[in-house]
């Protein structure tokens, strides 16, 4: 089974299909190969978290710099027309967010938000899903 051949493959395919799911997809891999177990879009949280890994009560949002408005971001940038359209509408996404983000930590969980434009180095990733977890690691 090659895990970078399929990374690859579902990134040029979401390019054509315009989906957002190959960045998720590129955190799952990265959170396989460091060996943790987690579930996908939790409904019963708040903001169903992409992904949720429970024996760490962490939950981790893969969120796309301009829906959800990744601030001092070139890609959160808002469109030069129609531009008060979409701040109304990415604030409300981002109000959102933060409710839930909110949410979640006053329920005692230890919320990770991966930006889509952090993936564009791998390696720096990997590093902070590390961190994330490093203090749990170390003591298993
Ligand atoms: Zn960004």
């Amino acid at each position: 089974m090659d895990i970078v051949d399929k990374d690859k493959r579902s990134l040029i395919m979401s390019r054509i299909r315009g989906t957002d799911t190959a960045p998720e997809k590129t955190v799952r891999s990265i959170l396989h190969r460091l060996g943790f177990r987690y579930r996908l879009h939790v409904k019963d949280l708040p903001g169903k978290p992409d992904i949720v890994m429970r024996k760490y009560t962490t939950a981790i949002f893969v969120h796309g710099c301009f829906w959800h408005q990744h601030k001092d971001c070139i890609d959160g940038a808002l469109p030069k027309s129609n531009t008060a359209f979409w701040k109304g509408k990415l604030n409300g996404n981002v109000e959102r967010d933060l409710k839930n983000l909110a949410l979640l930590r006053n329920g005692g969980w230890k919320v990770c938000v991966v930006w889509e434009c952090e993936l564009k180095d791998r390696g720096r990733l990997t590093q902070k899903l590390k961190d994330l977890f490093r203090a749990k690691l170390s003591t298993s």
